[in-house]
């Protein structure tokens, strides 16, 4: 299989070529490579029709072997990554070493996610009557996936959905699409027809999606703004949602820490992936003792940090994704800086047409200011000053997301306290951007609805049905 060319859409087991495609650029150099397919209304109807057919025959499976299916879907990742890993630095730009980490993390999670199990539960057993719990599949799911871990994110969505017995038509993002549709390819003489379908499309193929009456569920990821436009297309048919959101999370960073040892740590969970991460640390609160000297720490690792093609080594940091994202990063640094916020810029980058941004802090700018107030989602990170924990923990929670946050403090009692209080749906504490296929994962408040990952996750690609079992006869 030939990884770098015939980009085509999988319905139902089978190639479909498109009479329109989509460009798609590479963001190291800003020109298009690759054309992918551009799906057409009859081709989503079609692919809905194909997993709407496979649903009766997957859903019969025991759990046992649809977990066998996953488990060779996951290998053939593995056998492949190599391919996979090129492809995904084409088309997202993170370095080549990091972007094969996503695409071995992904097989992982799918054999993870391949060991739960849904067994029936017994709520209740006398005399008169058992009633158990059974979790059925919903049918065919919607999938929508964003272009920062395009790859680890539709395998969060993938692996509980079919497992589960569901069948599935997935989107990625218009600016990613090229690794799906591979993916689906890779798979189609390991699923059955039907139970796996990738349409690629422009910006109109999304709400044709969530508009479509053939789905049972719609799993999005994506931003706040076009979650709640899912939400609300959604509601028409009363479809089940789940829906993992933007955040502009914070780190807080007691007095107490040692500065050089937790300095890498920030750093990475601020900037990993060019800082496009929905729980990279957006917002830096530093206590006024240490706030100098970590400042300046910060500073030096951004000075030596290398931003270029993820393709050549020794880049540490590649290009933003797209050319809006990167015009929106230019015009936010250009504000801060007519606004006389104080920038502290990292390494020179390559000036070449590709969607470079230097590693940029800003300098303990006001909390009203839009690189405070706003996702940045992308390497632009505010260093803010606190000296008191209560104020700290009122300016953290002063915001309309509530995805993750994190405390750094070598009182891990206190710590938890600290966390206790903070509105997000996950803290971590002296540690960042950590998850895993056992643990849930939801976003607070605009950050999201519902659950991925861990049986919480797995049971929202399921209808629960309780039925009620006489003992003796009336
Ligand atoms: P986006 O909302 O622009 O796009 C996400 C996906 O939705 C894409 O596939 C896009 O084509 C599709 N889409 C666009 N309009 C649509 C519509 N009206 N109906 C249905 N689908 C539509 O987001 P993005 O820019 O690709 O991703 C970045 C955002 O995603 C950030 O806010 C980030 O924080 C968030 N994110 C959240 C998580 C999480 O798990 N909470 C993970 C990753 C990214």
């Amino acid at each position: 299989m030939d990884f770098f060319s015939d980009y085509t859409l999988t319905i139902g087991g089978k190639a479909r070529a498109t009479a329109r495609s989509l460009d798609v650029k590479n963001p190291a150099t800003g020109q298009p490579f690759a054309a992918a397919p551009a799906a057409s209304a009859q081709d989503l109807d079609d692919a809905v029709a194909a997993a709407q057919a496979a649903l009766p025959a997957w859903k019969a499976l025991p759990i046992a072997e649809r977990r066998n299916v996953i488990n060779a879907a996951a290998n053939a990742i593995k056998a492949n990554a190599d391919d996979l890993a090129r492809l995904f630095t084409l088309e997202q730009g993170r370095p080549l070493e990091a972007a094969r980490q996503e695409i071995l993390f992904g097989s992982f999670w799918l054999k993870a996610v391949a060991k739960l199990d849904l067994p029936v539960e017994v709520v209740e057993d006398t005399p008169a009557r058992r009633v158990e719990i059974h979790h059925e599949p919903l049918g065919v799911v919607c999938a929508i996936v964003p272009w920062n871990f395009p790859f680890l994110l539709a395998t969060w969505k993938i692996g509980p959905a079919l497992l589960a017995g569901n069948t599935m038509v997935m989107k990625p993002s218009p600016f990613t699409p090229l690794l799906a549709l591979k993916l689906a390819e890779l798979w189609r003489e390991i699923l059955p027809p039907g139970v796996f379908n990738v349409l690629s499309g422009g910006d109109e193929l999304g709400p044709l999606m969530t508009a479509h009456p053939g789905f049972a569920k719609i799993s999005f990821t994506g931003s706040t703004a076009t979650g709640k436009r899912v939400m609300e297309a959604a509601a028409r048919d009363l479809k089940s949602i789940t829906l993992e959101l933007g955040g502009n999370d914070v780190a807080i960073i007691m007095p107490d820490v040692d500065i050089d040892q937790v300095a890498r740590e920030i750093f990475h969970g601020a900037f990993y992936n060019s800082a496009q991460v929905c729980v990279a640390t957006k917002r830096l609160y530093i206590h006024d003792d240490i706030y100098d000297a970590l400042r300046d720490r910060l500073h030096a690792l951004a000075l030596e940090a290398r931003v270029d093609d993820g393709m050549k080594p020794g880049t540490h940091y590649g290009p933003v994704q797209n050319e809006p994202l990167h015009r929106r990063l230019l015009g936010l640094i250009d504000e801060a800086r007519a606004e006389g916020l104080t920038l502290l810029t990292g390494r020179e980058t390559p000036d070449n047409g590709g969607y470079f941004v230097p590693l940029t802090l800003v300098d303990n700018p006001p909390e009203h200011a839009r690189v405070v107030a706003e996702e940045a989602f992308g390497p632009v990170l505010p260093l803010l000053r606190f000296t008191d924990v209560e104020d700290v923990i009122r300016r953290a929670n002063d915001s309309n997301y509530g995805l993750a946050g994190a405390i750094w403090s070598k009182n891990v009692d206190n710590a938890v306290a600290i966390a206790k209080r903070l509105e997000t749906g996950t803290v971590w504490i002296n540690q960042n951007l950590q998850n895993a296929p056992h643990i849930p994962f939801a976003g607070q408040k605009e950050s999201g609805i519902g659950v991925e990952n861990g049986m919480e996750g797995l049971k929202s690609f399921t209808q629960i049905k309780s039925i009620f079992i006489p003992k003796a006869q009336a």
